[in-house]
C-alpha cells in the first residue's frame, strides 16, 4: 500500500466505497489523514466501519473544513450529471480530485524522479500498459502495474528510487489528477466512447489530452483527427512529442511497415522491432500498441534488445482477440473485451471464415463502421439486447440468427463451421457491445464463452489458467 502522507493531518471526505475507493480511503488513513467516507450504497459502508474507516452521511459534515474531497473515478464528476457530492464540494469551494492525483502528489513528495508511466487512449489501453510492464520486468526493473487494469494504483508498492510505475488511466482518473506528470504519457488513440459520461467529444478529447499535456515525453498515436491535434498542440507547448503511426511512415516517431515497427529520426529510419510471429501481438492495432510500448520504454532508458526480448516473451491478456480452442480447421477466438465496433473491427480485420458471435447491451452507432468487414463473415449469431439493431444493419448483407444466448450462439456457431470447407475458419465472440444486459462484466462473458467452448464435442483447449489476465 502506498499511504497518503502529503494529507496528514488534513480533513478529507472521500466518496465511493468500492475496489479503488476503499483502497483510498485505507491509504489515506495510514497516512495520517482525518477521513470521512461515505457510500451510497449501505454495506460498503458497514465494510468500511468494520475496517476502522470513519464513516459519516457527507450530507451532514462541515464542507467548509475539508482540504479535499476525493471521488471514485465510477462517480459522475460532469455528465450525465454531477454527483450530489460534488454539488456539495463546489458549493464550498473544496477541490475534487481522485486516486491517481493522490498517487502524483507522493511521488512528487517522495521520489520525483522514478519512473513513472501513464497509459490512455480509447482502445488498447490495457493491452499497452501489460506490455510495457512485461518489458520492464522481464528486463528484471522494479515493476508496479496498476490503474484502470485492474489494481487500484493506491494498493501498490510506495515509491522508491528504480522503482518502475505503469499505470492505465481511464478518463474518468484522468478528470480527476490536475497535477498528473508522467516521465512518459502515452494517448494511443481517440474514437467516440462513454460520451454518456463526457458529453462531447471535444470534451473527451480534453480531458485524454491532458495526460499527454502534463508528461515529461508525450506519445501520441496521430492515426485519427483528434489525437493529432493533441500531439501538434502539445509540442507547440513545448513538450517533446514522440508521435506514433501504424499507417503511415513518418519522419520523426515511430511506424509500422507490415510487421516491422520502425524508428525514425530527421527523416532516416531503422527497424527497431519485428512483430511477425508474435501472436499476441497480431493485428495492425497491436502495431500501434506495440510502437508506443516501445516508445515508452526508450525513454526511460530500457534498451532495444531488452525490447525485443520482451516483446517476442508477451503472453497477451485475456479476453482481447484470445485463441482459447480448436477443432480440425476451426479456431475459437475470445474477444469479449471488444465492446464497441472500434473494438472488434481488429479482430475481425484479423480472420476471414468468420462465425461472428455479436451483441450485448449495444453502444452508439451500433455496428454499420463494421460494413467495410462483412465480406469476412460468414454468419453472424446475435444475442442479448442488441439482437434486433445488428440485425437490421446486417440486413441482406451478413446471413445472421438471432441465437438470444450466448450458449445457443455458441453451439450453433460451431456446428455451421464444422462444415465449413475452408482451411481456416473462425468462431468468434467479439460483441460491439457491453455485457451488462446478460454478464456482470465482459470478463464474465469471456469466461462464459471459453466454458460454452470447453464443452463443444471434439475441442483442445489452447488456455491454461496460466494465460494473461488483468
Ligand atoms: P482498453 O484497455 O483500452 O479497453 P484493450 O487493450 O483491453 O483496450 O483492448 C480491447 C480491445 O480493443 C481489443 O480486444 C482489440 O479488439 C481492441 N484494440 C486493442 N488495441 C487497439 C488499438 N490500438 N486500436 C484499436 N483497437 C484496439
Amino acid at each position: 500500500m502506498i499511504p497518503v502522507t502529503t494529507l496528514k493531518g488534513k480533513r478529507v471526505a472521500l466518496f465511493g466505497l468500492g475496489g479503488s475507493g476503499f483502497a483510498t480511503a485505507r491509504a489515506l488513513v495510514a497516512g495520517g489523514a482525518e477521513v470521512t467516507a461515505w457510500d451510497d450504497n449501505p454495506d460498503s459502508v458497514g465494510k468500511a466501519a468494520a475496517e476502522g474507516i470513519p464513516v459519516a452521511d457527507l450530507r451532514t459534515i462541515d464542507w467548509n473544513a475539508l482540504s479535499v474531497f476525493v471521488l471514485s473515478p465510477g462517480v459522475p464528476l460532469t455528465h450525465p450529471k454531477p454527483h450530489w457530492t460534488v454539488d456539495l464540494a463546489h458549493a464550498a469551494g473544496v477541490e475534487i480530485i481522485g486516486d491517481v492525483e493522490l498517487f502524483v502528489r507522493e511521488r512528487r513528495a517522495h521520489v520525483p524522479d522514478c519512473p513513472f508511466i501513464a497509459i490512455t487512449g480509447t482502445n488498447g489501453k490495457s493491452t499497452t500498459t501489460a506490455l510495457i510492464a512485461h518489458i520492464l520486468q522481464s528486463s528484471g526493473r522494479d515493476t508496479q502495474l496498476g490503474g484502470n487494469i485492474g489494481t487500484a494504483i493506491l494498493t501498490l508498492d510506495p515509491p522508491k528510487a528504480g522503482r518502475f510505475y505503469v499505470v492505465e488511466c481511464s478518463s474518468y482518473q484522468i478528470d480527476l489528477a490536475p497535477t498528473l506528470d508522467p516521465s512518459a504519457g502515452i494517448l494511443l488513440n481517440l474514437t467516440p466512447d462513454h460520451l454518456d459520461r463526457h458529453g462531447t467529444m471535444q470534451h473527451y478529447a480534453d480531458i485524454k489530452e491532458r495526460l499527454v499535456a502534463g508528461s515529461r515525453v508525450a506519445i501520441v498515436g496521430i492515426d485519427d483527427i483528434h489525437s493529432s491535434l493533441i500531439a501538434d498542440r502539445v509540442e507547440r507547448a513545448g513538450s517533446k512529442v514522440t508521435r506514433i503511426s501504424r499507417r503511415h511512415a513518418l519522419a520523426d516517431g515511430l511506424y509500422a511497415e507490415g510487421s516491422r515497427i520502425m524508428q525514425a529520426s530527421n527523416g532516416a529510419a531503422s527497424k527497431i522491432a519485428d512483430l511477425d510471429g508474435i501472436q499476441t501481438l497480431r493485428g495492425g492495432h497491436n502495431a500501434q500498441n506495440a510502437a508506443a510500448a516501445i516508445a515508452a520504454c526508450l525513454s526511460v532508458g530500457v534498451s532495444a534488445d531488452e525490447i525485443r526480448a520482451g516483446l517476442k516473451s508477451f503472453p497477451g491478456l485475456k479476453h482481447r482477440m484470445q485463441p482459447v480452442g480448436r477443432r480440425d480447421r476451426v479456431v475459437f477466438i475470445n474477444d469479449s473485451k471488444a465492446t464497441n465496433a472500434d473494438a472488434a473491427a481488429p479482430a475481425l480485420s484479423s480472420y476471414e471464415n468468420i462465425y461472428w458471435i455479436a451483441g450485448g447491451l449495444p453502444k452508439e452507432g451500433g455496428i454499420a463502421t463494421l460494413a467495410p468487414l462483412f465480406p469476412r463473415i460468414t454468419k453472424a449469431y446475435l444475442i442479448g439486447e442488441a439482437a434486433p439493431a445488428f440485425a437490421a444493419t446486417l440486413g441482406e448483407q451478413v446471413p445472421y440468427e438471432i441465437s438470444g444466448t450466448l450458449e445457443r450462439a455458441v453451439a450453433h456457431a460451431a456446428a455451421d463451421a464444422d462444415g465449413d470447407e475452408h482451411p481456416s475458419v473462425a468462431v468468434m465472440l467479439s460483441p460491439a457491445c457491453a455485457s451488462f444486459d446478460q454478464y456482470k462484466n465482459f470478463e464474465v462473458r469471456g469466461d462464459a464463452f471459453v466454458s460454452h467452448v470447453a464443452a463443444i464435442e471434439g475441442v483442445t483447449m489452447l488456455i491454461g489458467s496460466a494465460t494473461g489476465g488483468k
